[in-house]
């Protein structure tokens, strides 16, 4: 592991936990574990209950689900990198705000500014609509974008999959996928997408073509 970049997120996750301007600061701070040298960020939404407890991202049922998923493409979860755009955990599970998202959004910018990884995996739709803002994941679960340097490959979340055998089977099949688009044997189905704008408050309608 490059400790240049581990050192760099350690520093950044130090200005974070001062930060008193951000919000949902009576939970934990939840900053993301894993191998900073990945070529592979999955990102969730915010932390849940367990995750806040642990200060650690997916360790409940998701997590496991996460993990079973990882294992099963022949994987280790501490090989890839896993966060949330939101670091703290919503109250009752919630899901975030509109202002949660934008006042946490620059603390992500910059983790994968460190990481620079080739393929980012936004599990969920708030954190796909915050790199893909018009993609729908019914659609697009599985399929690859570009946006800049990066690959993005959204992918249903892990909790949705744990209610229906069908949401789990489309994860399933498109997590089968990430091998050989890490290995760049993947053509990408959408050739270059906008990034998501700076607010999240009057998101212009992108274009994916
Ligand atoms: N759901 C998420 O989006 N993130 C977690 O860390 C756990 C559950």
């Amino acid at each position: 592991m490059s400790n240049i970049k581990a050192d760099e997120l350690k520093k950044l996750e130090s200005e974070m936990a001062e930060d008193k301007s951000l919000p949902l600061r009576e939970s934990n701070l939840v900053f993301g574990e894993g191998n900073s040298d990945s070529e592979i960020v999955f990102i969730g939404e915010a932390p849940g209950f367990h995750e806040d407890r642990l200060k650690r991202p997916f360790v409940g049922r998701g997590g496991q689900l996460l993990n079973q998923l990882i294992s099963e493409i022949g994987w280790r979860r501490e090989d890839v990198y896993i966060t949330n755009i939101v670091k703290r955990r919503p109250p009752d599970n919630r899901d975030p705000l509109p202002e949660e998202i934008d006042a946490y959004k620059p603390y992500l910018k910059r983790q994968l500014e460190i990481m620079k990884p080739k393929v980012v995996v936004p599990l969920g739709r708030f954190s796909m609509n915050y790199f893909l803002p018009d993609a729908k994941m019914t659609r697009d679960n599985g399929r690859v974008f570009r946006l800049g340097e990066t690959l993005i490959v959204p992918l249903f979340h892990p909790a949705a999959a744990l209610r229906s055998t069908g949401v789990l089977n489309e994860l399933r099949g498109a997590f089968k996928k990430l091998p050989n688009i890490i290995a760049g044997k993947n053509l990408v189905d959408v050739p270059e997408s906008r990034p998501a704008p700076e607010t999240s408050k009057k998101p212009p309608q992108a274009k994916l073509f």
